[in-house]
């Protein structure tokens, strides 16, 4: 009749891949998230040289703080 109510809900989908964040391409498991050791090198570089905002020194002034009770 119906068997199908064993299987159905243990099958997982398989993960969707997500695209590269550097290029779009579809990113490759030994790289994730990225498609290639090159985009991930390209994020990274973007990384050293500045371009992301690193919200850090905020929470350095609130440690300060503590430290100075
Ligand atoms: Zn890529």
């Amino acid at each position: 009749m119906s068997e199908e109510k064993n299987t159905s809900a243990k099958i997982a989908p398989l993960r969707k891949a997500r695209p590269c964040p550097e290029c779009g391409k579809p990113s490759s498991r030994e790289d994730y998230p990225f498609c290639s050791n090159r985009c991930r090198e390209v994020d990274l570089s973007r990384w050293l040289s500045g371009s992301y905002a690193i919200p850090v020194a905020d929470d350095e002034a609130k440690a300060e703080h503590q430290d100075d009770q």
